[in-house]
C-alpha cells in the first residue's frame, strides 16, 4: 500500500482551481485589449468552477463587470461582491422580475422590445443587446427604432450596446466581419454609446473587435480562445481521480455495460472513481484516456455514472495501487484534448464537472501583479 495515496478527506476525486492562473489570464486579456476594459462572464457558476471564488479573485485582479446568464445567478452573486462591482444579466429578466432586480442593483441586458418596455418604467441603467446575425438574443433590427425611442422617452441610461459573435473561435469564418460591420452600422444610431462585443475568441480576431469593453469566459478559465491555434492562456483546472479497483482479465473478457469492450489479450484493468455524473461524458466510452506516470491509459468500455475502466496493462507491475491518482486534466491532457475525445467543446467539459470532487482553490498572489 502506497501511504502517500491515502487521502484523509475520504475523497476519490480532486479538482484544483488555480485562482492565480485565473487572475493571470484576466491580466493577459486586459493588457491585450487596452484601452478597452476587460469584463468577465461568470455564468453557469463560472463555467462550473465556482462563481463566488472565481468572481472574488477576478475582482482582486481589477475586474469590475460580471456577466451571469440568469437572474437567480445574479441574486446569489450580488452579496458576494463589493458594491462597485456591476452584475449584468445576459438573458435579461422575465416579466415581473424587474422591481426585485432593480432593488438588488442588477443590470439587465435588454434583448427584445418587450424587455425594453418592461424595464423602461424604472428609468434605471441597462444594456441593450442588438442581434447582429446570431438570431438568438438581441433586439432585431426592425424593432430597433422603436426600442431606441422607448429608451429615450423613459430616460433609461444605456451603459453600452452589446452583441455576440457566433463564430469567433474561427478567424477564417466570414461571419465575424459581417457581424462587426453590422454592429458598427447599428451602433451609429446610438451616437456616443459604448460597445461591448468580443467574447474570448473575438479578442483574438484583432483590435477592430475590441471597442470599449470585451467580455470573456472560456479564456479566463484556461480554454483555448481560437480553435487549432496555440493556447496563450494558463491552465486553471486540474483534475485527478482515484483508482478504486484493479484486476487482471483474461483474453475475451467483456468490460462494462453492454460488453462494448472485449479484451484482446490478458489485460490489467483499473476502475477509476468518476463517471458521467462527474463530467466524464458518456461519449468518452471506448475513447479518450487518463494519464498515470506519463503513460496514457485508454478508456475501455462504457463510461458509467460513477466510474470508468481503463487499460493499465502498459504500466510496470505494482506502480499503480488502490488509491493511486490518475490525471484527467493536467500537464498531459488539456481541456481541449478531453473535449475532442468526447466530441464536444471545452465549455461543456467544464460545466459538466459537477459537485462530487474535493475542490481546492489555489489562492491568488495577494500583490495582485505578475512576476
Ligand atoms: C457565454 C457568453 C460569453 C462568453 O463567451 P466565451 O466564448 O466563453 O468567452 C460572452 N457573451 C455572451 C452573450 C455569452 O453568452
Amino acid at each position: 500500500m502506497d501511504i502517500s495515496a491515502i487521502d484523509m478527506t475520504g475523497a476519490t476525486g480532486w479538482l484544483t482551481i488555480d485562482l492565480e492562473a485565473l487572475a493571470d489570464n484576466y491580466r493577459l486579456l486586459a493588457s491585450r485589449v487596452v484601452p478597452a476594459r476587460q469584463t468577465a462572464v461568470v455564468k453557469a457558476d463560472a463555467y462550473g468552477l465556482g462563481a463566488v471564488p472565481v468572481s472574488n479573485a477576478l475582482y482582486q485582479a481589477g475586474c469590475r463587470d460580471f456577466f451571469v446568464a440568469q437572474y437567480l445567478e445574479a441574486v446569489t452573486l450580488r452579496p458576494a461582491l463589493p458594491a462597485d462591482a456591476r452584475i449584468f444579466v445576459l438573458n435579461g429578466l422575465q416579466p415581473g422580475a424587474e422591481a426585485r432586480a432593480a432593488e438588488l442593483g442588477l443590470i439587465p441586458v435588454l434583448n427584445s422590445l418587450e424587455q425594453v418596455r418592461n424595464w423602461s418604467a424604472l428609468a434605471l441603467p441597462a444594456v441593450l443587446q442588438l442581434d447582429t446575425g446570431m438570431s438568438r438574443l438581441g433586439v432585431p433590427t426592425e424593432e430597433l427604432q422603436a426600442a431606441r425611442e422607448e429608451l429615450a422617452q423613459a430616460g433609461t441610461p444605456l451603459l453600452f450596446l452589446m452583441s455576440h459573435l457566433a463564430s469567433a473561435d474561427d478567424p477564417a469564418n466570414s461571419q465575424n466581419v459581417e457581424q462587426l460591420n453590422r454592429m458598427r452600422n447599428l451602433a451609429a444610431e446610438f451616437p456616443g454609446c459604448d460597445i461591448c462585443f468580443a467574447n474570448s475568441g473575438g479578442i483574438f480576431l484583432g483590435d477592430d473587435y475590441h471597442h470599449a469593453l470585451t467580455r470573456s469566459g472560456i479564456a479566463l478559465y484556461g480554454g483555448a480562445p481560437t480553435e487549432g491555434r496555440p493556447n496563450p492562456m494558463r491552465p486553471v483546472v486540474a483534475l485527478e481521480v482515484a483508482v478504486i479497483h484493479l484486476r487482471n482479465l483474461e483474453a475475451g473478457t467483456a468490460v462494462g455495460y453492454s460488453g462494448t469492450h472485449v479484451t484482446a489479450g490478458p489485460t490489467r484493468v483499473a476502475t477509476i472513481a468518476a463517471g458521467y455524473a462527474d463530467g466524464l461524458l458518456r461519449s468518452l466510452s471506448n475513447r479518450g484516456a487518463v494519464w498515470f506516470q506519463s503513460r496514457r491509459l485508454p478508456i475501455i468500455g462504457r463510461v458509467s455514472m460513477d466510474s470508468i475502466t481503463v487499460d493499465a496493462s502498459a504500466l510496470p507491475e505494482d506502480t499503480m495501487t488502490l488509491g493511486s491518482r490518475v490525471e484527467i486534466l493536467g500537464p498531459h491532457q488539456t481541456l481541449e484534448d478531453v473535449a475532442r475525445d468526447a466530441g464536444t467543446i471545452s465549455y461543456e467539459i467544464l460545466t459538466s464537472l459537477g459537485h462530487r470532487y474535493h475542490r481546492t482553490y489555489l489562492q491568488p498572489n495577494p500583490r495582485g501583479n505578475t512576476s
